[in-house]
């Protein structure tokens, strides 16, 4: 199918059509069109189309619009047009169709994004008009952030503010998801098998860190303003210096935040905010410009530091965006001094980037620990792909799967097992459980943690090479030990835990939160068109506390008895008493994570 992508904002245009088909791999999409219209003003403005550059009449976003039709020329058979609307907030987890209400909302969220929105909602508009028989979808900056954690979201301000709606979100998600993903093509590894953290350093700038495919904190908040320093906009400040500007300047709050937006950053620093212009400078021995590219440095090597530690560690670090993709030398100041943590470049490789092809080059030295790449962000091809997705799932009937609710438990590798019930012991298999081969054991154990303890926890078999222990968020409470949510074998970086048994102890890492996940033959994979990595969403809404549960893995296996599974916080959540079947609901939205 085609989809014709638009990315509108207030000084510029830029669009795109894509063929591809639902389920396609970023890289068998195909773009077949490319333009773009910027700076307009009374004399019009440049364009570039189809690798020609020059000016256009256009005065404004509306005229550029109404001249795409002319401008793609023989690019017919669009099946749907995607649209980049910056601010979703917490209403959007992933692409909508537009209708009358869907618009509405968006409208109600312009306060969160006051520049942005509306400019995405102006060419909405005009392309509702423009091409009235074409499906029109929204794909928002906001949506891959959805999956942080309260505790990355949250502002420790009073409720009432809180509630007000105010938390962070974290935007550039379609670059983001993009270039991790990209990443992980290039390292020929999963995504959900990776810590990526992503750079994306343009005119706007923001950090972001994807654990295991899904996004957990990102450097940019409730609004674009929070974070890296930008071209226009300051990042990070007190916001103390509201009260302190007011007081000494008698500026007033709208004075002060146009300033941090439009002001500050790199022109607030220099008076420009062009990198180009601040490198040459900077080469030339000016003293502010100097000073301008070591914060810029500094503040993003702060946040790699911040969000290697947020992951429990980094396995790839990967530049976007203008500066991102074609400063080597900010590359080098942002890297350099992080062999620590095993993150070194190979500085002929930092020189010699090429990104013609989508191409994704390596940059670590021989031998880090820490893969560094770089890559052109393709924010319209990931709309297309998202919004070729939605269409493609929107044909399916509806798809239902059991749940199991997983009590907390235990795997152990056989050392656990001599450690707890004495040398040569054999644990004795009780129970069979669904899963072929799989069994609970006659066996217990406790587990303890510096807060408390927890009696009588089941031990699954077969033994495993490495010790698992899987809990619940409550039970990492009662434990007091901070469990993160974690596939089931991915271990690295997991805090420890005392396991008790009637032998011994055994002090081991492992602790985890399962990630919601559902096994599934082959056989029902290929009927429903999923492959193993696939996040799908699971709707459980006929159960007492309805609710649907995002981003659940699909692993595929030959022999798996097809079930999901979620613990016993979430069972409690959806007022789960009885075995249940949920709601598949297709979207490929989250496909191939
Ligand atoms: P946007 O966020 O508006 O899409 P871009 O991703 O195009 O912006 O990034 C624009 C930034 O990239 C500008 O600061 C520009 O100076 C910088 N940039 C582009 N090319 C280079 C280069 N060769 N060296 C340093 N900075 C560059």
């Amino acid at each position: 199918m085609r989809i014709l992508v638009f990315n509108a904002g207030s000084s510029s245009l830029k669009f795109g059509v894509f063929d591809l088909a639902p389920g396609d791999t970023l890289a068998q999409a195909r773009q077949i069109f490319k333009g773009s219209f910027d700076r307009f003003g009374p004399e019009g403005c440049d364009f570039s189309m189809g690798g020609q550059r020059g000016r256009a009449p256009h005065q404004s976003l509306d005229a550029a619009i109404r001249a795409v039709p002319e401008a793609l020329g023989g690019v017919d058979g669009i099946t749907a047009i995607g649209h980049r609307i910056a601010h979703g907030g917490d209403a959007f987890a992933g692409p909508s169709q537009i209708t009358p209400e869907i618009r509405a909302q968006i409208d109600a969220l312009t306060p969160l994004a006051p520049l942005h929105n509306p400019a995405n909602l102006a060419a909405l508009d005009l392309a509702c008009e423009i091409w009235p028989e074409l499906p029109q979808w929204a794909v928002f900056d906001t949506s891959f952030h959805l999956t942080n954690p309260a505790r990355a979201t949250t502002y420790a301000v009073p409720a009432a503010w809180r509630e007000a709606g105010l938390r962070r979100y974290g935007f550039h998600g379609t670059s983001h998801k993009y270039v991790a993903q990209r990443a992980a093509e290039e390292l020929r590894q999963e995504l959900r098998a990776l810590r990526v953290l992503s750079l994306h350093l343009g005119n706007g700038a923001s950090a972001c860190a994807v654990a295991f495919g899904k996004s957990i904190d990102s450097s940019m908040g409730m609004t674009p303003l929070e974070g890296l320093v930008m071209g226009t906009r300051s990042g990070d400040v007190d916001p103390g210096l509201f009260g302190y500007l007011e007081r000494q300047l008698g500026l007033s709050i709208a004075e002060i935040e146009a300033t941090l937006y439009r002001e500050s950053g790199l022109k607030g620093l220099t008076g420009s905010s062009d990198m180009r212009d601040v490198e040459a400078r900077a080469a030339e021995g000016d003293a502010e410009a100097q000073l301008a590219i070591h914060i810029y440095a500094y503040r993003a090597r702060k946040y790699i530091g911040a969000y290697a530690a947020a992951m429990g560690g980094l396995d790839a670090l990967v530049f976007t965006g203008g500066i991102g993709e074609n400063s080597p030398s900010m590359r080098r100041r942002i890297c350099d001094g992080l062999e620590f943590m095993g993150l070194k470049l190979d500085h002929d490789r930092n020189l010699a980037v090429d990104l013609t092809g989508r191409a994704a080059p390596q940059i670590q030295a021989y031998g880090a620990r820490v893969n560094v790449l770089v890559t052109e962000t393709a924010e319209q091809l990931m709309i297309a792909h998202e919004v070729a997705a939605r269409i493609g799932g929107q044909d399916k009937s509806a798809m239902r799967v059991p749940v199991a609710v997983s009590a907390r438990h235990v795997h152990l590798c056989a050392r656990a097992v001599e450690a707890l019930f004495g040398k040569g012991y054999a644990l004795t298999p009780d129970k069979p459980l669904r899963q072929k081969g799989h069994w609970a054991a006659r066996e217990r154990v406790t587990l303890h943690g510096p807060k408390g303890e927890i009696a009588n926890v089941a031990i699954l078999g077969p033994l495993r090479a490495r010790t698992q222990v899987e809990i619940s968020r409550t039970d990492s409470f009662a434990l007091g030990i901070d469990a993160p949510v974690r596939q089931s074998g991915m271990l690295e970086g997991t805090p420890h835990i005392r396991l008790i048994g009637p032998a011994g102890q055994f002090d081991t890492d492992g602790l985890i939160i399962a990630s919601r996940h559902i096994h599934m033959n082959s056989a029902d994979a290929r009927d429903w068109g999923l492959t193993d990595g696939d996040m799908v969403d699971v709707s459980l809404d006929h159960t007492g506390r309805g609710l649907t549960f995002t981003g659940v893995l699909v692993r595929v296996a030959d022999n798996a008895h097809t079930e999901m599974h979620i613990d016993t916080d979430e069972a409690n959540a959806a007022g789960i008493t009885c075995d249940v079947e949920g709601e598949l609901c297709t979207d490929l939205l989250h496909a191939h994570v």
